[in-house]
């Protein structure tokens, strides 16, 4: 009885495969995949060469350099910056992360070297890239929440959950959309419901995945418009557009 209560869950946790590679992989704290395919992928380490603004990767080696990619000239965060490329192992986790809530030990760990890394010291309010109603409530949950929870509680800021709201279900990003589409679903799907809670505030916006960066110029657009002082982006992963 315990067992079959036991089982389903540790085989959440405790895969018996890689997601990514599909061989062995037992060891829990590096979530689900196996360490290899941790060692393949792209973990950004400071020595790549990263937009000044939106964070993409412009080179392997050579960094850093205050260069800019140009592609987020109009943009109206700051500066986005991420964990690593959207890709093998941290793919696979983020994947997971939209049906589990859960960020493996190892991934919590390189995300707060990450933002130590990036000197976020003063930041007044984590806010999630929120979800639609309809979204959520298929979810569940909200996987950007899940990392702003985990972020918040480990370097002690508070995190808003509410003042952001999707007020438009827009479709899904796909890799293949080019920019102008990306930013025509994402115009003015956010609104702030209570703008005295980041007025003059410092926000540090977290989101999994920055793709174009449209959504997090959407969310910052609004926010200053509220009269956020500065919004920086951390986001798990950074996908390559082609
Ligand atoms: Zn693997
Ligand atoms: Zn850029």
């Amino acid at each position: 009885m315990f067992e079959r209560i036991i089982d389903p869950i540790s085989s959440i946790i405790f895969p018996q495969e890689c997601n990514t590679c599909g061989g062995p992989s037992n060891e829990s704290a590096v979530g689900v995949s196996c360490r290899k395919c941790w060692d393949e992928t792209c973990l950004f380490t400071g020595h790549e060469i990263l937009c000044r603004r939106c964070g993409a990767l412009l080179g392997a080696y050579g960094g850093p350099l205050d260069v800019s990619c140009h592609k987020c000239d109009g943009h109206l965060y700051e500066r986005a910056f991420a964990v690593g490329v959207y890709e093998k192992a941290l793919a696979s986790e983020i994947v997971e992360l939209k049906r589990t809530p859960f960020i493996s030990k190892f991934l919590n760990a390189i995300a707060f070297e990450t933002l130590q890394r990036n000197a976020v010291g003063n930041v007044d309010v984590i806010i999630p890239v929120p979800l639609s109603k309809e979204r959520f409530i298929e979810r569940g949950f909200n996987q950007a929440a899940v990392i702003a929870k985990t972020v918040g509680k480990h370097m002690n800021i508070r995190i808003d959950e509410l003042s952001l709201t999707r007020t438009k279900h827009t479709p899904i990003h796909r890799m293949s959309m080019d920019r102008r589409a990306r930013e025509l679903t994402v115009e003015k799907a956010f609104s702030v419901e209570r703008p005295m809670l980041v007025h003059g505030k410092s926000v540090l916006l977290i989101d999994d995945v920055l793709t174009s960066g449209s959504t997090a110029s959407a969310c910052a657009n609004v926010l200053m418009k509220s009269g956020a002082a500065n919004v920086i982006v951390f986001t798990l992963a950074r996908a390559v557009l082609k």
